[in-house]
């Protein structure tokens, strides 16, 4: 029986997760759950999972909480507000902690986690592009283990199984192409927040879903790759694969190249990143070639793209770049879903803020310096936001 909590456990990941546990109740137990504001899911969710600790980071909603759940039997502590999550990652004998929370929000909880020694299953991946100079440190010296669920990285990582340490000379990281992968480069300007929201292949929470629309997410699990896996990013390609099959590649140095296949279901990821290095047996769709028929390739434009190739001058740049990067796109994609800012108007944003970050860059930053960067990125988009502003 492995003991987890999950942080956002009322989003898209957080509710897979459950899923999985509803499936396996005889492998996995909830220990936490903590989420922004859902309470009528969450309520649902303490009734089913019966977990020993609850914390809701919108202060406001605790009471509201309190009483949705006032007839249950097996009260579990109730907390409210953003320490409240930090008390659910690090609390009991978890033994495996979801990091569901989208954001940088998600970066202290998880720091609490890996302090608390409770192994990261990682699907919150602005966490470490923000802060790896700060938490790939404290993972070593904790002793814990740092599971991707994000599904490219994954696949990558199911791919790296039994692979000699310095055989691995390439990462190729698929990518869907988004919602306006089929739309002319000139139609860009004018789509709306709910076009953008369509994605092909996956149903997600809203921010990856825009960063997907945008490739920001591909440029983001870039530098996530390159955190995870110590690939140079010369050494990490995109590849566009509309099929979604093919979740991501490795090339080794004998040019052998290996891939992991599988339909677009994030609970396989997800229930990898609990079960490692064990395979559980699941009842779920098999997949099927035939059914598939076609798996197609093409190369990434970056001219409509942008987003990309400023995630990549920010990983290569290191140090607090990739948190000002970070924090700049959460800022604007918010905006963009206000409907303040248009859907090309986020790289613009980001690469002025990023501009501006020039000169203050530390190499080895602390978490101080990273929140600090955080913040001063978010600080800009308010400042710029105005010059970019809709009517
Ligand atoms: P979502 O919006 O569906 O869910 C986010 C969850 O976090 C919700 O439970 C919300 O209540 C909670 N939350 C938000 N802000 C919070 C805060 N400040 N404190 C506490 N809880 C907070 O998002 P999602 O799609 O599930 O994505 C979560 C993370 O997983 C993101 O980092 C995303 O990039 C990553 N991810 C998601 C998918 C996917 O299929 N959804 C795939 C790969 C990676
Ligand atoms: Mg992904």
């Amino acid at each position: 029986m492995k003991l987890i909590s999950i942080l956002g456990s009322t989003g898209s990941i957080g509710t897979q997760t459950l899923d999985i546990v509803r499936e396996h109740p005889d492998k996995f137990q909830i220990v936490g759950l903590a989420a922004g504001s859902n309470i009528n899911l969450l309520a649902e969710q303490i009734r089913e999972f019966q977990p020993q600790i609850v914390a809701i980071e919108n202060e406001a909603k605790l009471s509201p909480l309190k009483d949705a759940i006032a007839n249950v039997e097996k009260q579990p502590i109730l907390l409210a507000g953003k320490d409240a999550i930090c008390e659910v990652a690090s609390y009991g004998d978890a033994q495996s902690v979801v990091t569901g929370i989208v954001g940088c929000a998600g970066l202290l909880p998880t720091i609490a986690a890996i302090k608390a020694r409770k192994d990261i299953a990682l699907a919150n991946k602005e966490t470490l592009i923000a802060a790896a100079p700060v938490v790939l440190p404290l993972i070593k010296e904790y002793g814990v283990k740092l599971l991707p669920a994000d599904s490219e990285h994954s696949a990558i990582f199911q791919c790296l199984q039994g692979i000699p340490e310095k055989a691995l000379r390439k990462i190729i990281l698929t990518a869907s192409g988004g919602s306006f992968r089929d739309l002319p480069v000139e139609k860009l300007a004018t789509v709306t927040v709910k076009d953008a929201l369509k994605h092909p292949n996956w149903s997600m929470g809203q921010k990856i879903t825009i960063d997907s629309a945008t490739l920001m997410n591909k440029g983001l699990e870039v530098i996530e790759a390159h955190y995870l896996f110590g690939v140079d990013y010369e050494n990490i390609e995109i590849v566009i694969h509309p099929q979604s099959i093919i979740h991501s590649l490795i090339e080794l140095q004998d040019t052998s190249v290996l891939a992991q296949l599988g339909w677009a279901d994030m609970r396989l990821p997800l229930l990898y990143a609990l079960s490692y290095p064990d395979r559980i047996a699941t009842n779920w769709e098999t997949l099927d070639l035939v059914k598939v028929g076609n798996l197609t390739f093409r190369e990434p434009d970056h001219q409509k793209y942008p987003c990309m190739q400023l995630a990549y001058a920010a990983g290569k740049a290191g140090g607090c770049l990739p948190a000002v990067l970070n924090a700049a796109n959460e800022q604007a994609v918010a905006l963009f879903l206000q409907e303040k800012i248009t859907f090309l108007d986020i790289p613009r944003l980001i690469e002025s803020v990023c501009d501006r970050f020039h000169g203050k860059n530390t190499t080895k930053p602390n978490l101080e310096d990273i929140l600090d960067a955080d913040q001063w990125a978010r600080k800009e988009v308010e400042e710029l936001q105005d010059k970019f502003q809709i009517d």
